[in-house]
């Protein structure tokens, strides 16, 4: 008897109690765990209560015979996968396709041999438990690699979208707006005097602040389709597609006083008591022509005007829209 299979039920159906009894010892000798019934209707309602890992099934049977039995089984999900193994004394083909056609493993005419009754179940069992094995296999590997997506895709400290996913985001929302034309905004963010900040307070104390950042310039964002990412260092940009150069504006606004909301003192900053942003916006109506990198470097250039202009502002770059 394989090891594994030795805490196996088994659910034995039959209306003569000889063949149970019979059939009971001689599963039970080898170390399995039995389970009697001696109609189909109680059959289904105990493979509902203790789920057998395999179910030996008379057809003959008063009531519900063994085929009804095994229909039923397979209709409900929750036993749908036990084998059932017919037990049948006519062992004429068309008897025996049937049952297999209803979703039976194998049968095993009357009178049975034990030797061939012992050699079928664990046929099955072993198949049972392998075909598990490869389920749980299976759900493990989606689980990792749910979690591979979301190393891949997430910025490990704040939580929000990486660079990758932004790049990967941009190229998207580009090429969707370039097929049906609207506008596509983006706004860089980037904390003021944060190397001051860090020096001050901590390294620590600076993650805790970019996290606090983060989460904040997600709470601003409220249509489905805008998206933040850290975009490196004490920088997030945000893309907001269908948006225009006022929409944008009006959105920087927001970030800029949610941020403020926050209240994270800042002793070294040169135009604050608290933590402020510079922001860079840039606009476009996205063409074949022109390339997301375009869109990217006109918000960079407008950040280094905001800094320039003297921090804690937006301002925007107007290449376009
Ligand atoms: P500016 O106002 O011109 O933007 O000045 P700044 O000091 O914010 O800019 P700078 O680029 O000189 O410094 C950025 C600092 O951000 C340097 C680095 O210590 C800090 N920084 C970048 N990434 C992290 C991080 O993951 N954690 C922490 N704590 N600090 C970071
Ligand atoms: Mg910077
Ligand atoms: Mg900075």
């Amino acid at each position: 008897m394989l090891e594994d299979c030795k805490e196996s039920i088994i659910l034995i159906v039959d209306d003569n109690p000889t063949n149970l009894l019979v059939l009971s010892q001689t599963l039970k000798d080898i170390g399995l765990k039995v389970r009697v019934s001696m109609d189909g209707e109680s059959a289904l309602e105990q493979a509902i209560e203790e789920t057998p890992d395999l179910i030996l099934l008379d057809i003959q049977m008063p009531g519900i015979d063994g085929f009804e039995t095994c229909k039923r089984l397979k209709l409900n999900p929750s036993v749908s996968d036990i084998p059932v193994i017919f037990i049948t004394a006519n062992n004429s083909t068309e008897n025996i396709v049937e049952g297999l056609s209803l979703g039976a493993v194998d049968y095993i005419v009357k009178p049975f041999q034990k030797e061939e009754v012992l050699a079928r179940v664990q046929v099955h069992l072993r198949l049972r438990l392998l075909t598990r094995k490869v389920q749980e296999q299976a759900i493990a590997l989606q689980i990792a690699n749910q979690q591979l997506e979301c190393l891949a895709n997430l910025d490990g400290l704040t939580q929000v979208a990486n660079r990758r996913r932004f790049d990967e985001q941009l190229d998207l929302e580009w090429k969707r707006l370039t097929r049906e034309p609207g506008p596509l905004s983006l706004i860089l963010c980037d904390i003021d005097y944060f190397k001051r900040y860090n020096d001050f307070y901590g390294h620590q104390a600076g993650d805790t602040c970019l996290k606090q950042v983060a989460k904040a310039l997600e709470q601003s964002l409220k249509r489905p389709g805008d998206f933040v990412a850290r975009y490196g260092g004490e920088e997030f940009v945000v893309i907001l597609p269908n948006t225009n150069f006022d929409g944008a504006s009006h959105v920087a606004e927001i970030i800029q006083t949610d941020i403020e909301k926050l209240y994270i003192s800042h002793a070294q900053s040169q135009v604050s008591t608290h933590i402020t942003l510079s922001l860079g916006i840039s606009s476009m109506i996205p063409t074949k022509e022109a390339s997301e990198s375009s869109l990217i470097a006109a918000a960079d250039k407008a950040l280094y005007e905001a800094k320039r202009r003297g921090r804690n502002t937006f301002y925007h770059e107007f290449s376009a829209v």
